[in-house]
């Protein structure tokens, strides 16, 4: 496992083409794109890496998994009610479809379905509450009490939230929107700004693995029929509208961000984060993408 991280650790350092980072969120266009990070973690508790997988970044909506799984807990299927299960097909920050579907988000990934999720996560609760809840269970799954939050990436976000407050404003019109629009935003930026390494990442994603258990800390997440629908939503809808085109190349249920970072679940085998912060036209990571490509090619462990 080490010789094949080194070889495409290698591989994707040479590459000319490493597309462009996320430009809309100040904090993001000023990271450097050479930087690639991969770490693969077993359910024995094993972890290989190789690039800078102890580097920090941005998870984005990589976050929007676990919030998922937080609001599964707390509030079970009721969060059907306000969030669908079908790929877009269109970007994470689409309005479109918005309107057509009396302001029913299509899935918990793109950017209307993560704040329907705060929305219905927070229950009355203080932002403030609500958030620590969030970190707390994203360390818990982790197993790692020093994954914080980077505040500069928050404000930075806030700061040119046009977009997503039309989204929040879009969805309150048809009453889906339960709170104060600026409380749910900013749940929900902070959630996005969790940082974390790779190497993080790939633990926290071990309950995905193994049926709903983290196997080297023996907690239990979730029941293996919810890791099962988890894995299935970020195979249909984790790259949003480039979901299709990551199944056809990786095979892997997968959740990228506009970070750079891309978390992919082999079932019963391993937990991976990529990490490369140029992102192909669809906001997906370009050559975290390929990594993972190869690293299936080299293992076999694509679930198709
Ligand atoms: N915080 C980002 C946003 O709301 C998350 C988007 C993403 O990672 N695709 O635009």
């Amino acid at each position: 496992m080490q010789n094949i991280l080194n070889d495409i650790a290698e591989t994707i350092q040479a590459q000319k083409q490493r597309g462009v980072v996320a430009d809309y969120i100040p904090e993001l266009a000023a990271i450097d794109p050479k930087q690639f990070g991969i770490a693969v973690a077993l359910p024995t508790g094993e972890i290989y890496s190789a690039g800078c997988a102890q580097q920090l970044f941005s998870i984005q909506s990589i976050s929007k998994v676990f919030s998922l799984t937080l609001a599964l807990g707390k509030i079970g299927d009721a969060i059907w009610q306000n969030v669908g299960r079908e790929p877009s097909g269109d970007p994470f920050n689409s309005i479109v479809q918005l309107e057509k579907e009396h302001g029913k988000p299509r899935n918990p990934f793109i950017n209307a379905g993560a704040i329907a999720v705060v929305d219905a996560i927070m229950m009355g609760h203080e932002p403030k509450e609500i958030l620590a809840e969030i970190l707390q269970f994203v360390r818990y799954i982790a197993n790692d009490s020093s994954i914080a939050i980077d505040e500069k990436v928050a404000l930075s976000e806030l700061a040119t939230a046009h977009r997503n407050t039309s989204l929040a404003h879009f969805m309150a019109s048809f009453g889906r929107i339960e709170h104060a629009i600026e409380k749910v935003l900013g749940v929900y930026y902070h959630q996005c700004s969790i940082s974390m390494s790779c190497e993080q990442l790939a633990k926290a994603g071990l309950f995905l693995v193994s049926e709903g258990v983290n196997q080297s800390t023996g907690r239990r997440v979730v029941s293996a029929h919810r890791a099962r629908r988890i894995n299935s939503l970020m195979m249909m809808c984790g790259h949003y509208d480039g979901s299709g085109e990551f199944a056809y190349r990786v095979g892997l249920p997968g959740k990228s961000g506009v970070g750079g970072g891309i978390l992919a679940i082999a079932p019963n085998n391993a937990s991976i984060a990529v990490w490369s912060p140029g992102l192909d036209k669809l906001g997906n990571s370009m050559l975290g993408t390929i990594a993972l490509e190869m690293l299936v090619q080299r293992t076999g462990w694509s679930v198709f």
